[in-house]
């Protein structure tokens, strides 16, 4: 809710009152409030157009009765709003008429079929013969690109693919061309289109001129039967629908309607296209074990008790705490929960984490950290209504693609300011009035926050009194801030103080402010202390501005936050409760009913992979994730599972990891289970299973309770409701969430208020080193994430090779055009990759997506944290 607060509107539409907030459109209240009234162009997600003229209502104001376009005309006080009149009714169907010239509705292969606005409305408007000669455009249909088509026959102009490009994308790939009877929708000089393939225009286009060639069935798509659910790739949680016909998914659509998740129907080209994964000739298809480097085919009886023996026997042999299980963070809330369970239930193991808790365990204590300062983050259902969004070191575009699309909505329709704080020179367009660009010299992320929050009290512009009076320790966050003066951050970060200040005032404003941080931090080698300084800031204008401060720790996967939820981590068991706290034990003992669960001896989970490597961890479960691949210590994974005496590897392909294991067990992808995800803003979300398990492949979740069987020592429940229930009870925050069939963000209720500053070390960013001069950077590239999206034919399609994005004047320098292949090198490896030219880059920093399993930029790094120092060559 933004802090502008909008005058309420009474109205009577068709004789009922109804209220809308001032500036709503009447089309807008009418649907609210369930009124069916004609319309092809409208989506209140964008302007006003008013390009179809079929949405004619009658008014009455003071006794002045008048014909007005619902879609742009707005609802004023006492107004009395007519629909369907006769004189309307005429008027919408002359309209209408007109459209159907040239799209005659004679629809059995199209797209749109069946739910078709254009059909509703002809059959709403009884218009079954018109008057007019039928006159089609016999256009040709455009498959310049891998992913969408363009069928002009269909178009009628309403623009909303035009407008949806443009104000929800940021894009405009697409654009009306030619006049008057020739118009048409296309791309600039009818070039193949070349975007974000986000498919926003095949959602809003009313008609099937924009469809999705991703699915192999075309037409009739009211036959599809629809399963609402949640997407697997990234962090953000959007709520997405997967079509399916005789049981098998054919395609993603989004779902528009009203309180459907948290994304308004808008997704991005992974979550739309990326559903390649499910009916995949690649999977795993059945049980393997390795024989002597050769995977044999094994039944799930031999698998299942073959691993549960060897777990077994390696406790009785070496102790509980030589086992340990790496959870994914794409398997649901309740797979997490029976995953992190059997090992410390089962066997009294605290052994079990997650990829991004072994790097960053931080982030959990940092989002604690928020709540104990009393800032416990809106729904994020609430971003399109912020005054102010800081973006911090994340390209939204490729991280939380759908975050953009909010942004840009409030940027619209709530006047949000943004701000943006990168050092790559990322692009975010959009329409916002005040939109304020802090790129930084890399390695600079603290001393622009820092001098952030020394503008904010050397101007007061916030209540000094108030903030020092709530946090005790405020003199100290003062002196820290010392040397955080204009000159000293200026050289360090290459900003002007006036802009600096611009943001600190933008961000001081009385506003209900949203700081989202990218997973980007985490490259930098000081991820912990930009963590603790962007929670200073927040914590001041929480404290001594007004308005709110929502802000959430970095997520990568679909379920990162719920795997830490569910306590998949060595530090806390299920709802943060502290691993080593007795009491706490005790009562998830009670609650398990089995023996009293002990403290662990020690956390080798907590540096698992040199612990595989020094031998004191004899049995590794991975389950679903491919460490050897993803994460920073390739090296370390590779010696790791190497050394470890059992490798058990649970995933939908046979990745690099899996390729190591003694026993690979073939698991589901999401369409194919039951359960919830929770996202990056603590959101529990339904996941449905809409097609059956491929091949012999199983949910975690029933590979889990198997497993439990195998070891005679069951799981009380063994259904995902049952689960659901039980995590109700030792998840209590959980409890009104669950089982999610709503977009709920769970509360961050019985943590303690106590705000606190969090003082960090001044930092220093190791020197470059000789002969090295340049920077890398990582992250995911914008239609790839982890190591599924690679086996989604359309987003190899859209996104086939990996590149090295390089400054055009580095490039000069080194003698580089787009496309040479280059050498990167640091002082332990190098990789060959081609060179694209970018000004996003900045000068002196390589960045190079790390989704490609042939370019591993992993290896590159070596363990080390933060921007390496790497040398750059054309490849002989
Ligand atoms: Fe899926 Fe994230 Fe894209 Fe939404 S933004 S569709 S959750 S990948």
């Amino acid at each position: 809710m933004s802090t502008v607060v909008k005058k309420t509107i009474n109205l009577k539409i068709d004789g009922k009152d109804v209220t809308a907030p001032e500036g709503t459109v009447i089309l807008e209240a009418a649907k609210k409030n369930g009124f069916e009234v004609s319309n092809l162009c409208y989506n209140r997600k964008l302007k006003p157009f008013a390009a179809c003229r079929t949405c004619m209502v009658e008014t009455v104001v003071d006794g002045e009765k008048e014909l007005v376009y619902s879609c742009t005309h707005p609802v004023a006080e006492g107004m009395e709003v007519k629909t369907n009149t006769q004189e309307t009714d005429r008027y919408n169907k002359a309209c209408l008429e007109m459209l159907l010239v040239e799209h005659p509705l004679d629809c059995p292969i199209c797209d749109k079929s069946g739910v078709c606005p254009l059909q509703d409305n002809t059959n709403a408007l009884k218009l079954y013969n018109g008057r007019f000669e039928i006159n089609r455009r016999n256009e040709p249909s455009i498959k310049s690109n891998p992913i969408i088509e363009l069928y002009l026959n269909r178009c009628i102009m309403c623009g909303l693919c035009v407008r949806a490009c443009d104000e929800t994308q940021g894009v405009q790939a697409l654009d009306f061309h030619k006049r008057g009877m020739k118009v048409g929708i296309g791309t600039a000089n009818n070039e193949p289109l070349d975007c974000e393939f986000c498919g926003q225009c095949i959602t809003v286009c009313p008609t099937g001129a924009l469809m999705d060639m991703t699915s192999e069935a075309r037409g009739l798509a009211a036959m599809y039967k629809d399963t609402h659910t949640t997407c697997t790739y990234c962090s953000w949680g959007c709520t997405l629908k997967l079509q399916t016909k005789k049981g098998k998914v054919l395609r993603i659509e989004a779902d528009e309607d009203y309180g459907v998740g948290i994304n308004e129907g808008n997704l991005c080209a992974k979550g739309r296209f990326g559903h390649g994964i499910i009916h995949n000739e690649d999977r795993i298809k059945s049980p393997l074990m390795n024989h002597g480097g050769e995977f044999k085919e094994v039944s799930w009886d031999e698998a299942i008790q073959t691993i549960a023996e060897r777990l077994q026997s390696t406790v009785n042999r070496s102790g509980p705490d030589s086992i340990a299980g790496i959870g994914s963070e794409k398997m649901t809330n309740e797979e997490s929960y029976l995953f992190q369970k059997l090992f410390r239930n089962q066997f009294g193991s605290n052994q079990v984490t997650n990829l991004a808790n072994l790097r960053a365990p931080y982030i959990n204590q940092f989002m604690l950290d928020c709540f104990k300062g009393g800032i416990v983050s809106k729904p994020i259902t609430e971003l399109e209504h912020a005054d102010v969004v800081l973006v911090f070191n994340s390209d939204l575009p490729s991280e939380y693609p759908v975050a953009g699309n909010s942004i840009r909505k409030g940027a619209v329709f709530t006047g949000t300011d943004i701000i943006i704080a990168n050092p790559r020179n990322v692009v975010f367009n959009n329409e916002a009035q005040g939109d304020l660009r802090l790129t930084f010299t890399h390695g600079a992320d603290l001393a622009v926050v820092n001098r952030l929050m020394r503008i904010l009290i050397d101007e007061n512009l916030i209540d000094l009194k108030k903030a020092k009076a709530a946090v005790p320790n405020f003199d100290d966050l003062v002196k820290s801030l010392k040397t955080c003066n204009a000159k000293n951050t200026g050289k360090t970060t290459g900003l002007s103080d006036e802009v600096l200040t611009q943001a600190a005032r933008q961000f001081a404003k009385k506003a209900d402010r949203f700081v989202l941080i990218g997973n980007d931090i985490l490259d930098t080698g000081q991820g912990e202390d930009i963590l603790k300084a962007l929670l200073n800031l927040s914590l001041l204008v929480q404290h001594g501005g007004e308005g709110s401060v929502s802000i959430y720790p970095p997520r990568e996967h679909c379920n990162s936050q719920g795997a830490n939820d569910m306590g998949v981590t060595p530090e806390f068991l299920p709802g943060y409760q502290s691993a080593g706290n007795p009491a706490a034990l005790e009562t998830l003992s009670r609650e398990w009913g089995r023996e009293p669960l002990q403290p662990a001896k020690e956390n080798l989970a907590e540096d698992l992979f040199t612990n595989c490597a020094n031998g004191k961890l004899k049995l590794l479960y991975v389950a679903g994730e491919d460490p050897v691949h993803s994460y920073y210590k390739a090296a370390l994974v590779k010696e790791a599972l190497q050394t470890v005496p059992f490798l058990v590897v649970q995933d939908v392909f046979m990745t690099e990891t899996a390729k190591m294991a003694d026993i690979i067990l073939p698991t589901v992808s999401f369409a194919e289970k039951d359960g919830t995800f929770t996202n990056i803003t603590r959101h529990v979300q339904r996941v449905k299973a809409a097609t059956l398990p491929q091949g012999m492949s199983k949910p975690d979740f029933d590979i889990f309770c198997e497993l439990a069987d195998a070891l005679d020592k069951p799981f009380q429940h063994n259904t995902v409701e049952g689960v659901q229930e039980e995590i109700g009870r030792t998840v209590p925050f959980y409890k009104e969430t669950l089982p999610g069939d709503d977009s709920q963000q769970w509360q961050a209720s019985g943590f303690t208020a106590k705000p606190e500053f969090q003082i960090g070390q001044a930092y220093e960013e190791a020197a470059s080193v000789d002969g090295y001069p340049y920077r890398l950077q990582t992250n995911n590239h914008m239609f790839h994430i982890g190591s599924y999206t690679q086996h989604a034919k359309a987003l190899t399609d859209v996104g086939p090779d990996c590149f090295a994005e390089v400054h055009p004047e580095d490039a000069e320098a080194l003698n580089l055009q787009e496309g040479d292949r280059i050498v990167v090198e640091s002082k332990v490896t190098k990789v060959e990759v081609p060179v694209k030219l970018s000004y996003v880059t900045a000068r002196g920093l390589i960045y190079i997506p790390k989704n490609w399993v042939d370019v591993p930029v992993h290896l590159l790094r070596n363990g080390e944290e933060g921007l390496i120092s790497i040398k750059v060559s054309k490849a002989g």
